[in-house]
């Protein structure tokens, strides 16, 4: 079984709570969503770009497919001196690939990795057939105010429900912009406590200035949606996209 990824790198983890750890991040080609804020090239790319020596800027060119066997070996040998405290899928949407995720990910749960899986949340189906495996789940909410999208409420609280059956570590991120909605921000976090429980970590991630769209929340909008959500959701934070202050992968 083969898939296409775009990069592979270690780096410090840059969002949510994990924030400062070593992960070795495994980016997959493709979406299903549109973001207008969105600052990933998620289409396919006829090869993997691969940096093996952790913030060098230097990038080896592998051929797309790769298959299962092909990315373990890459980990196992990124990752030899055990320094990344966890392998991260990311994209793009690494859900889309779920029958390789489920083919990938018992192998290096075996070898003593811990699995963190970056989300846009929608997917539960496709979570279910892997979720055994992962230790960590990072779910996007997304709001339609602020992805110019339609919204997916339902799928993000089946796909929380099943986070919080499966007693998996997850968190709620939701990245808010100049633009967002009170209204729909209020009704996102009223459903991520029924579907998440009261004490579910949201994190409210500041929009970061893309080539779509430059508008970034002030800081008394975001002390505003704060007080707001910790009202109904005590644990609310704050926290912006460290990586990119410090330009970093
Ligand atoms: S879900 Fe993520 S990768 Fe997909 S369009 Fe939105 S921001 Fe980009």
């Amino acid at each position: 079984m083969k898939t296409y990824l775009s990069e592979i790198f270690s780096s410090v983890q840059g969002e949510g709570p994990y924030v400062g750890e070593r992960h070795l991040f495994v980016r997959s080609c493709g979406c299903h969503r549109a973001c207008v804020f969105c600052d990933t090239v998620v289409e396919r790319t006829e090869t993997v770009q691969i940096e093996k020596e952790a913030g060098s800027g230097t990038f080896e060119q592998v051929p797309n497919p790769l298959s299962t066997e092909q990315l373990a070996e890459l980990i196992r040998e990124m990752d030899h001196k055990k320094e990344n405290h966890r392998i991260s899928f990311t994209g793009g949407a690494p859900l889309l690939q779920a029958n390789y995720l489920a083919k990938l990910l018992p192998v290096l749960k075996e070898e003593g990795h811990s699995i963190y899986l970056e989300t846009a949340g929608d997917l539960p189906q496709e979570l279910k057939t892997i979720i055994e495996w992962v230790d960590i789940v990072a779910m996007d909410v997304k709001l339609s105010s602020v992805t110019h999208e339609k919204n997916t409420f339902s799928e993000h609280w089946q796909f929380l429900q099943l986070c919080r059956e499966e007693k998996v570590d997850v968190f709620t991120k939701l990245v808010l912009s100049a633009e967002t909605d009170e209204d729909e921000l209020m009704e996102a976090v009223q459903g991520i406590k029924k579907a998440g429980g009261d004490h579910t970590l949201i994190v409210i991630q500041p929009m970061t200035k893309a080539a779509k769209t430059d508008a970034v929340p002030n800081g008394q909008q975001l002390l505003r949606w704060q007080e707001r959500v910790g009202r109904i959701m005590p644990n609310v934070r704050i926290i912006p996209q460290t990586h990119k202050m410090l330009e970093m992968l």
